[in-house]
């Protein structure tokens, strides 16, 4: 089974930390996009049975009315599985009964939203628009559509942030009462408005200090910590990411995409001229046995369950111990075997990285 990923590059507004692939929304360029995207798909879907789907961005809520049925149109033409998950990101912002509406008739299962924070002074430094009240009001609101399976983003480690301030963050994310929640550290990225303005990251140790505050405060109330940034009630978990953590094979499609399809990933243009033109692709990567094993621990590691060592050596057809530094990363207590899995312990997930830079 296979996943598709569908890029919308464009945004209502500019947010100060944001380095995705991005432009100012216009209604115009909006329509002649999807001309190419629907070419693109036209051209590169090969008709395969798809479990699950995500419309991410950019802003795909930013869409006029008239663009968005045009993009329920062109995924129409894709084959969905009897079982699906299909992932439509909003912001909060543009949560309105017009959108729920158009979301439901066309098959959206999981509604992602950029939450990001509560807090009036963070979300202005980050550049959004909204507030503690419209959170509740929009969140009930996509509920009331019979929505359940929601995600909801939130942003930490902002210059000037206390623990006091994010425990105040997860304890109104907690009352949202939404199945699966991500989290993302503030990384000041080249580009950014915050770079170009000199903004220096906050100190390392409370930057750990918030994750494990995180990490305990959402254990507490039933989220499984599942990936290094994402917690789930049992079931929610995302199947589409976990795809990418699992090294399965997805279609990229739209501005900037990233894909892996029949053994070759590949990345689109960032360039909306050249998209237009339909000059699609960036590049192709054909990945040798070696750097698909390496993918399969750096991705497979973020999982909290690890990786499978019988599925690796039945996919690879190789003894995973001999291909990397297993046995001594066990030794040093930095991976831990459970029953068939080796997987990071929690405590450690923190300094992944390093992990995967010992193991392979
Ligand atoms: S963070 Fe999201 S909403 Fe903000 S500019 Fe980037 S893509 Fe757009």
């Amino acid at each position: 089974m296979k996943s598709i990923y569908i890029h919308i590059p464009f945004c209502k507004k500019i947010c100060t930390y944001c380095d995705f692939c991005k432009f100012i929304y216009n209604d115009e360029w909006a329509s002649k996009y999807l001309n190419a995207l629907e070419e693109e798909i036209k051209t590169h879907y090969e008709n395969n049975l798809i479990d699950t789907l995500y419309i991410g961005g950019g802003t795909p809520s930013a869409l006029s009315k008239t663009n968005l049925e045009k993009l329920f149109s062109i995924i129409k033409t894709i084959k969905l599985e009897e079982k699906y998950e299909f992932t439509f990101e909003c912001n909060i912002d543009d949560i309105s009964k017009e959108l729920l509406e158009i979301l439901k008739q066309n098959k959206v299962n999981r509604i992602s939203v950029g939450v990001q924070s509560f807090n009036k002074k963070k979300l202005h430094f980050l550049g959004r628009n909204h507030n503690k009240k419209q959170i509740k009001e929009k969140i009930k609101l996509i509920k009331s559509y019979g929505f359940e399976n929601i995600n909801v983003d939130l942003i930490y480690a902002l210059p000037g942030e206390t623990l006091f301030s994010l425990k105040k963050d997860i304890s109104n994310l907690l009352k949202l009462e939404v199945p699966h929640i991500s989290t993302y550290s503030l990384i000041i990225e080249p580009g950014t408005k915050l770079k170009i303005d000199k903004v220096k990251p906050i100190d390392e140790e409370l930057d750990y200090k918030m994750y494990k505050t995180i990490c305990n405060k959402l254990s507490k109330k039933g989220y499984k910590h599942y990936e290094v940034s994402n917690f789930a009630k049992p079931g929610y978990e995302s199947k589409h990411n976990l795809r990418y953590w699992e090294n399965e094979e997805y279609y990229g499609f739209g501005l900037g995409a990233h894909g892996y399809i029949n053994g070759v990933r590949y990345e689109n243009t960032r360039n909306l001229n050249k998209y237009l033109e339909k000059n699609y692709k960036l590049n192709e990567l054909f990945l040798s046995n070696k750097e698909n094993m390496e993918n399969e621990i750096i991705l497979g590691l973020r999982k909290l369950d690890g990786i499978n060592i019988k599925n690796f050596n039945q996919k690879y057809k190789k003894d995973i111990y001999q291909v990397f530094k297993i046995q001594e990363a066990l030794d040093k207590k930095i991976l831990i075997l459970d029953k068939d899995n080796i997987k990071v312990p929690e405590n450690k997930i923190y300094i992944l990285n390093e992990i995967i830079n010992f193991i392979i």
